[in-house]
């Protein structure tokens, strides 16, 4: 333990020294007056401290910088605060006791020393001190802990908000985000758009190239998928198999169909090569669109099942476009809905 001296008279610094040694504290530093002990610890700057300190005996009367304003200026500063200063004085006056307190110094000692007395106050000190360290260092620690857990906890939502073979977010966040938009929107009067699609003769694909290369055919698929809607700032999902979701919050039937029709084209843009494919050589998916206008009297499965309908339709009639069904009104799904082709090929 390192113990600080500070007392303007060479006799006193000579003779705590030398108490000090008979109780067993050899690393001592003595100086002059409170400026030499701010140098020694650093109290302008940190980095320049001359070592670290334990503990300091602050004589109480000094010329220049007395002890108390040189201990108010020490626990002035954050990285000073925690090292115990205990005041010397000869001086047992009332205010200059509580002028000592006040300032922050720890406990006092009497002149003339008493060495029991000096050795006791130190080494109860000392042991406080110690045990500060302890709890602070216990402290740091459970704080890194604490920050690893918040990252690993982080990384770990992210990760199983994601479609472990695509990237893409899954099927629970699909659920749990629909219903969210489906909550908002009556709120802001906003439609909500619904894509659904899916690979098509994936299944005579998987067959032909195999398991692991109908694998990578998904990923480059959501790849593209993704970046198309990107750009849309819609989001896409896994909705389970080969079959992609994307949930378009405030877009009317249009807009949906454009978005629908940007991804299909894209996709076949890719000239993912499939020659088992029954209507061309390449990679094409299936898009069913849907509209509806969120309130009290419907669901967002109502939603779904009107994009399935388009989807099965889109499949129905040739594969590789999209389908739409719109209701009229939007909150009667009585009404005889209303399909959209967009796109014929073949
Ligand atoms: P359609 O044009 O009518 O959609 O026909 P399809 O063959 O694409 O549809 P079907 O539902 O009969 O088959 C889907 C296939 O998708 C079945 C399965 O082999 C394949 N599949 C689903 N999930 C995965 C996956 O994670 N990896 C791979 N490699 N294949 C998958
Ligand atoms: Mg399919
Ligand atoms: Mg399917």
């Amino acid at each position: 333990m390192n113990i600080l001296v500070v007392d303007d008279v060479h006799e006193n610094r000579i003779l705590m020294r030398s108490l000090l040694k008979h109780g067993g504290y050899e690393d001592v530093i003595t100086v002059e007056s409170a400026s030499k002990a701010f140098q020694h610890i650093g109290l302008e700057s940190p980095s320049n401290a001359k070592g670290k300190v334990d503990l300091i005996l602050m004589d109480l009367m000094m010329p220049e910088i007395d002890g108390i304003t040189a201990c108010r200026m020490i626990k002035s500063k954050p990285y000073l605060i925690d090292i115990p200063i205990i005041m010397v004085t000869a001086n047992t006056d009332s205010k200059s006791l509580e002028g000592s307190f006040a300032s922050g110094a720890i406990d006092y000692i009497h002149k003339p020393l008493d060495k029991t007395e000096l050795l006791a106050r130190v080494r109860s000190v000392l042991k406080l001190k110690e045990e500060m360290d302890r709890r602070k260092a216990r402290e740091k620690e459970l704080l890194e802990v604490k920050h690893k857990l918040e990252d690993a906890n982080k990384e770990l939502r992210r990760l199983s908000a994601r479609d472990g073979l695509t990237g893409v977010l899954n099927r629970r966040i699909f659920d749990e985000k629909l219903a969210e938009e489906w909550r908002r929107a009556p709120r802001e009067n906003a439609l909500i758009s619904l894509i659904l699609l899916d690979i098509d003769f994936f299944k005579a694909y998987n067959d032909h190239y195999g398991h692991q290369a109908g694998d990578q055919c998904l990923k480059s698929v959501a790849k593209t998928l993704d970046k198309t809607l990107l750009r849309t700032g819609d989001s896409l999902f896994r909705y389970g198999g080969e079959e992609f979701a994307a949930i378009l919050p405030h877009t009317n039937l249009g807009g949906a169909l454009h978005v629908a029709e940007t991804l299909r084209s894209n996709i076949e843009s890719m000239k993912l090569p499939h020659e088992k494919s029954q209507i061309t050589d390449h990679i094409t998916i299936s898009i069913g669109v849907a509209t509806l206008k969120p309130s009290k009297g419907n669901f967002y499965s109502e939603l779904i099942e009107l994009a399935d309908k388009a989807l099965y339709e889109a499949k129905k009639n040739g594969r590789n476009r999209v389908r739409a069904i719109h209701t009229m009104a939007n909150h009667q799904l009585q009404t005889a809905p209303v399909e959209v082709e967009q796109k014929a090929v073949n």
